[in-house]
């Protein structure tokens, strides 16, 4: 294994960009963009299980769409490593709101809506390791 903090992120391929048929292309655009994917898997997450994933947005009011949203279906989850993973993986998905994306983001090509948006990304090198850990055990990871 060549675990290097700063080198690894965590995606997903959220609900709405599965049920379209899109999670081919969008691990395509992935390994175009020089990530290599150390772990993966699709799941179908409960509604807790969502609500575990997004406690840090419990207070949010859109805690309950987002947590319903994300346990409505399959969705494929990443560990994706790269050089400056966090950054370079934020950047290929794009502004949060799919209207707001610059062209050629995913969520720009296969974002609906503000709420439905194709993809996550973690937000930082501490967050990464946290939402990896969530889903993969070391084992998964190859
Ligand atoms: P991200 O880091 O770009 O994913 O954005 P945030 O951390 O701000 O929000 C997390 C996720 O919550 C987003 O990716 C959206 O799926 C969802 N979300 C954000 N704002 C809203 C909203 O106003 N309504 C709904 N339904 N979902 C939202």
């Amino acid at each position: 294994m060549t675990e290097q903090t700063g080198n690894l992120t965590f995606g997903i391929i959220k609900p709405d960009a599965v049920r379209g048929g899109k999670t081919g292309a969008v691990l395509q655009r992935i390994t175009d963009g020089g990530f290599k994917i150390r772990a993966m898997k699709l799941i179908h997450m409960t509604k807790k299980e969502a609500e575990g994933f997004y406690e840090v947005h419990r207070e949010r009011p859109f805690f309950g769409e987002l947590t319903t949203f994300m346990s409505s279906g399959p969705c494929a989850v990443l560990a994706l490593e790269r050089e400056g993973a966090v950054k370079a993986w934020r950047d290929l998905m794009g502004a949060t709101d799919p209207a707001k994306a610059d062209a050629g983001t995913l969520r720009k090509e296969f974002g609906g809506s503000l709420g439905e948006n194709a993809v996550h990304g973690s937000d930082s090198e501490e967050n990464a390791a946290i939402e990896v850990s969530y889903f993969f055990s070391r084992l998964e990871m190859v």
